[in-house]
């Protein structure tokens, strides 16, 4: 409002007002006669000279408008509609309505003695309503023909600076609302603002604030009739003039004081401090990649440019864009996105707010592609992370976590079908964590990969038993208890229990599995291999305990038959993981023609003696579930180890195999 007041007063606007006033106002209501009589004319102790001067009519004293509007700050301004002329003063706004007695101040109207009238053109006012209405000292001589006009004298009585909602603030108290005029000047930059008509009540001072940008406020008498406020600017902002009840405002933008990047147990969050909550608008731009804060209808107390040494954000630049407006720029390492964080009720803090963006990284893109042994999942990221991977078997699948990500716009299921991946799914989008659930037909290990640039890249094995029947033959049962440990340990109880196990571990491996005997039953010795052959199994397993009349006998071994294809490596490899697993004695993988199942086999048959029920530390060993558990494990690693190698005699740790003959391309995501 104080701006409009503001810029009526300019003298450009003044001029063509006065010569609205002269012009446009005709002169119906004027009174046809007699003619005015010019009368001597004092305006603040300074005379007033030619069509300015107070007139006498009918014995009244009417003043010309436009001479108080340049002397005195006010501002007018003609409505044209209802042919009144409004006047703005002292905080008072006033209507005068031509030819009418009756007038408005602030909402209430009031009586003149004559009506405001156009007389030779001018438009004047009666002598009374100066003082009834404005309280000017009037006095009117008759004897001298001359009218002295004093306007009510403002007096300053304080200067003080204060940050009000967050505003840097210069507040002039005096006796009433002042008019003012405000002017930017420069080197040094400072705002000089003028109170005509008033008096400075306090002496001449300088008041230092402390705020940068709003530095010093320093007033005195300029002259007799004008008080002078230098307000001295760190830099050009906008500021407003309010004038409320005994108090002129000063007002200026809120400043933005700091930023800077917090870091608080991964989290990222952007913080912007200054003196009032802002809004601001926020965008990424490229190449290179920036987030960028435009926070309108502020100030910047100092720019800066502040380098940090961050996986995320390298920098942060801060500068004033334009007089309204502050730019805080963070140089970051990849399109990462981000989440305006809302203040905890705790942190509003009086003068002082913070905007804080939760920075986020993004997955962008998810790809696949599958090896002979293994297939790669790679998430193509905003800045490098390293996914944290759960195996969850009793769902069938891994887990993959990013945390503080966000997936945008990506599919939420990719389907994969290549016989270790069966598809991806997102489960969890973010803000904060981004989990994608990574189904599988089988868990036999995966392997989280450094990826290049920023990506993550988790690559799942594929089984080399998945699809593949896997015959296992626990030994004797029934009537045939095998051997007998001293504590009593029955072989054929233990030679079960390991195969049920190892049966566990292949189908969750993906095999398909077959058992000679699954209770103890008795199953006749030719019938095991029988079954296995016509079933078209690829591997014969038979499993024992070893006993020996010499109870010091101890350690492992294996047997197969020598003229049987596959049976030897697929014996050699049993036996390494069993000695690797058990560290009992290496007895060796044995080829022999004697033992009926691994003869009657068609396929690679092998026969595993895990340990000696006859010595006693072994048979110890063999009753405790975690040995067996071991055991187990160590049979499955041999079996699948023997088909690893059978497939791929010269594929494992080969580099320079992406691409190859058995990789699809990878299908792209958007
Ligand atoms: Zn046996």
């Amino acid at each position: 409002m104080f701006l409009a007041f503001h810029r009526l007063a300019a003298p450009a606007f003044l001029l063509s007002l006065m010569v609205l006033l002269f012009l446009a106002v005709p002169g119906r209501g004027a009174p046809a006669a007699p003619s005015p009589t010019p009368l001597e004319t004092m305006v603040n102790g300074r005379p007033v000279t030619d069509e300015g001067r107070a007139v006498m009519v009918n014995g009244v004293v009417f003043m010309p408008l436009y001479v108080l509007a340049e002397q005195l700050h006010f501002s007018l301004s003609w409505l044209e509609e209802t042919r009144t002329v409004r006047i703005e003063v002292f905080g008072k706004a006033i209507y005068l309505p031509l030819g009418s007695k009756v007038g408005l101040v602030d909402g209430r109207s009031f009586k003149l003695t004559e009506p405001a009238q156009s007389i030779s053109g001018r438009t004047v006012v009666p002598l009374r309503f100066l003082s009834d209405i404005l309280d000017f000292e009037v006095s009117y001589s008759s004897a001298k023909r001359r009218v002295e006009i004093r306007a009510p004298e403002y007096a300053v009585t304080d200067v003080r600076y204060a940050l009000i909602d967050g505003r840097p603030q210069v507040l002039i108290e005096g006796n009433r609302p002042p008019s003012a005029t405000a002017t930017l000047k420069r080197d040094p930059l400072r705002l000089v603002v003028d109170l005509p008509a008033a008096r400075l009540a306090i002496p001449d001072g300088v008041l230092p604030t402390g705020d940068p940008l709003v530095r010093e406020v320093a007033w005195k008498q300029e002259r007799r009739d004008t008080v002078r406020l230098t307000v001295t600017l760190g830099r050009e902002m906008p500021y407003v003039l309010t004038p409320a009840d005994h108090r002129l405002s000063v007002v200026f933008p809120p400043q933005v004081r700091a930023a800077e990047l917090v870091i608080d147990g991964g989290r990222r969050l952007l913080v912007v401090r200054s003196t009032a909550p802002l809004q601001p608008k926020v965008y990424r731009l490229p190449d290179p990649d920036r987030l960028v804060l435009d926070l309108p209808g502020a100030a910047l107390a100092a720019p800066s440019r502040i380098p940090l040494s961050d996986s995320w954000v390298y920098g942060l630049r801060l500068g004033q864009l334009d007089p309204q407006t502050v730019r805080v720029v963070a140089d970051l390492e990849g399109p990462l996105a981000w989440a305006e964080e809302p203040a905890a009720p705790g942190e509003v803090q009086e003068q002082e707010a913070t905007l804080k963006l939760h920075l986020l990284n993004r997955v962008i893109q998810v790809t696949h592609q599958t090896f002979k042994d293994r297939t790669r999942l790679r998430l193509k990221l905003a800045v490098a992370a390293t996914p944290t991977v759960l195996v969850d078997r009793r769902a069938g699948r891994l887990e993959l976590d990013l945390p503080e990500a966000v997936s945008e716009g990506l599919a939420v299921e990719v389907p994969v079908g290549d016989g270790t991946v069966e598809r991806l799914r997102l489960l969890e989008a973010g803000p904060g964590t981004v989990r994608w659930g990574v189904d599988l037909p089988y868990y036999v290990g995966h392997q989280v990969l450094p990826g290049e640039g920023a990506e993550a890249v988790v690559e799942v094995s594929r089984s080399p038993v998945y699809r593949k029947l896997i015959f296992l033959d626990p030994g004797h049962g029934g009537a045939d208890p095998g051997a007998t440990g001293s504590s009593g340990l029955m072989e054929k109880e233990l030679n079960l229990d390991l195969a049920l196990r190892l049966r566990q571990l292949l189908v969750e491996a993906g095999a398909e599995v077959a058992l000679s005997r699954e209770s103890d039953v008795f199953v006749p010795l030719y019938e095991r291999p029988r079954a296995a052959n016509s079933l078209g199994a690829a591997a014969f397993l038979s499993i024992h305990a070893n006993a020996n009349p010499k109870n010091y006998e101890s350690g492992t071994e294996t047997y197969y038959h020598p003229d049987r294809p596959g049976s030897r490596e697929l014996a050699l490899e049993v036996q390494k993981k069993l000695v690797e697993a058990l560290k009992l004695l290496d007895r060796s993988a044995r080829p022999t023609r004697d033992f009926v199942v691994v003869r009657e086999a068609t396929m690679p048959a092998v026969l595993a003696e895990v340990a000696f029920l006859s010595n006693a530390a072994e048979e110890k060993l063999l009753a405790d579930p975690v040995f067996r558990q071991k055991a187990a494990a160590a049979l499955a690693e041999g079996i699948m180890s023997y088909f690893r190698n059978r497939s791929e005699p010269s594929a494992a740790g080969t580099p320079g195999e992406e691409g190859a003959a058995g990789a699809k391309p990878p299908p792209t995501l958007p």
